[in-house]
């Protein structure tokens, strides 16, 4: 008797923390409805989550029962870009090397129908367009998945496009779907054009074979992002399908789930918890740069003493790497009320009832965490898309500050800081941009609740896939 067929995707993620975390959601959201998943990453990522993922020897067990692991290789399986000369070499010895092992990964799961389940589709991360075209040879449907928000995809494709001209030449852009944007609100990539030519490279050819994906999946949600999705569903097969975050904390049907984060950094969840618990409704500042950024040594000294100066209780995630420009001394003894660690379980941190504000480098998964728990944000964007999304934080969707750089040296100061922590905790505005961040949250609940958009444009995926499966 012929067994009945269950979709099967391969959902390759590019092996950075704010790549994996949301398409490790999307794929237990689709693991949820049945469908089977190969969740793949480099083994360098892999190896280097095992070793600081407790008892994590098979990444298996993270997941669901129909959640499988297999990795690729970018030809650096002992230390992924941290090994490489540069991150141009890194790409392309990755883009060459990835697709091979991808094609061969795939060929090695469509042989004898791998457990009468071959591969259905792709589902690749924007960075990596040559997994569609992998696919495409096995003859398979392909999803590209956007990390990003659908303004700073729009941005990208344009320039892909040539239709924003390079160097900048213009003070304003007028995108269609978009606000208004002064140059230097475009990502750093574009303002500061020539910077890092890899990623340059990367987020402007992210698009360059969308016209031959299947669907588009969005880490965003409609209610946030409405006319540049309506701009964009009308030349790409659009679907939002955020935010992907855990579902306990969004989706009342999933409140069993666990919040299996997978990172590359040692952490201590019960001491950042346990700090966290006896302080006050509200008082503690959370701050974090994301898993990549550094703010120069002059920026953190500046932000390190408006925290102390703010005379609020603060919770600051320095990544081991970015210890050494801490002020020394001094400062570190007489830390009364903060708390420094090198890594904190970042969505348990934002829904603690002791946090009242985050100080974030705007990564688009800290913007979209922060807005679906209602957490409001004083940004400090350091490059890259940050920027853009600083922006709509502050001015689009009200829910945030932005601390204003001195043109003289680059740099916020301690007193500019100061201000906009004071006026975040301790004023009026603070208060309205907290209603705001509430009315952010809700919608993001509804978006992924029974019926809401999200969860429709989840639901017609899945049985458009079985439909192509079948
Ligand atoms: N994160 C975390 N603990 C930390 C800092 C960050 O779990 O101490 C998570 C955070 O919740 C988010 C991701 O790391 O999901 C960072 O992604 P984002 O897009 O915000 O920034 P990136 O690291 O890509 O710059």
């Amino acid at each position: 008797m012929k067994t009945k067929h269950v979709a099967h995707c391969l959902v390759l993620a590019y092996p950075a923390q704010g790549h994996i975390n949301p398409m490790i959601q999307f794929s237990k959201r689709l693991a949820h409805r049945g469908i089977n998943i190969t969740l793949v990453t480099t083994l360098s990522f892999w190896n280097q989550s095992k070793t600081n993922n407790n008892n994590n020897n098979d990444n298996n067990f993270l997941f669901s029962p129909n959640i499988h692991s297999e990795s690729i290789s970018d030809g650096y399986d002992d230390g992924g870009l941290l090994a490489a000369a540069t991150l141009e070499i890194y790409k392309d010895t990755f883009w060459k090397v990835g697709r091979q092992t991808l094609s061969d990964l795939i060929g090695k799961l469509m042989i004898g129908n791998y457990n009468n389940n071959p591969v259905d589709c792709v589902i690749y991360d924007s960075f990596m367009p040559w997994a569609l075209e992998v696919a495409k040879e096995f003859g398979i449907l392909a999803a590209v998945f956007c990390t990003q928000p659908c303004a700073v995809n729009n941005i990208y494709f344009h320039v892909h496009k040539n239709l924003i001209e390079l160097p900048l030449s213009e003070s304003e852009y007028s995108l269609p779907g978009s606000v208004k944007l002064l140059a230097e609100e475009l990502p750093s990539f574009l303002y500061e054009y020539g910077s890092y030519p890899g990623y340059f490279d990367i987020v402007t050819g992210q698009f360059s074979n969308v016209h031959k994906a299947d669907w588009v999946l969005a880490n965003t949600y409609n209610e946030l992002e409405q006319e540049v999705i309506e701009w964009l569903s009308k030349i790409w097969p659009l679907k939002t399908i955020g935010p992907c975050i855990p579902s306990m904390y969004l989706d009342k049907r999933l409140q069993d789930d666990k919040d299996y984060g997978i990172s590359i950094h040692n952490q201590n969840i019960d001491a950042c918890i346990q700090w966290l618990n006896d302080k006050p409704k509200s008082s503690v500042i959370y701050v974090s740069f994301g898993s990549m950024a550094g703010p120069t040594e002059k920026q953190t000294e500046e932000l390190a003493y408006a925290l102390k100066n703010s005379n609020h209780y603060f919770m600051w995630v320095v990544r081991a790497s970015e210890q050494n420009k801490l002020p020394k001394g001094k400062f570190m003894d007489t830390l009364e009320k903060g708390l420094i660690v090198t890594w904190c379980p970042q969505l348990q941190v934002l829904t603690h009832d002791a946090v009242g504000c985050f100080i974030s480098h705007c990564g688009w998964n800290s913007t979209l965490e922060a807005l679906c728990l209602g957490v409001p944000m004083i940004a400090m964007p350091v490059w890259s898309d940050q920027i853009t999304n600083a922006k709509y934080v502050k001015d689009v969707w009200n829910m945030g500050l932005k601390v204003v750089v001195d043109e003289v040296d680059g740099v916020a100061k301690r007193e500019t800081i100061v201000d906009c922590i004071k006026e975040m905790m301790e004023s009026e505005k603070g208060n309205e941009i907290r209603e705001n961040a509430t009315k952010w949250k809700n919608l993001a609940k509804n978006s992924v609740d029974e019926g809401g958009s999200s969860d429709k444009n989840i639901e017609d995926f899945v049985s458009e896939l079985a439909q192509c499966a079948a």
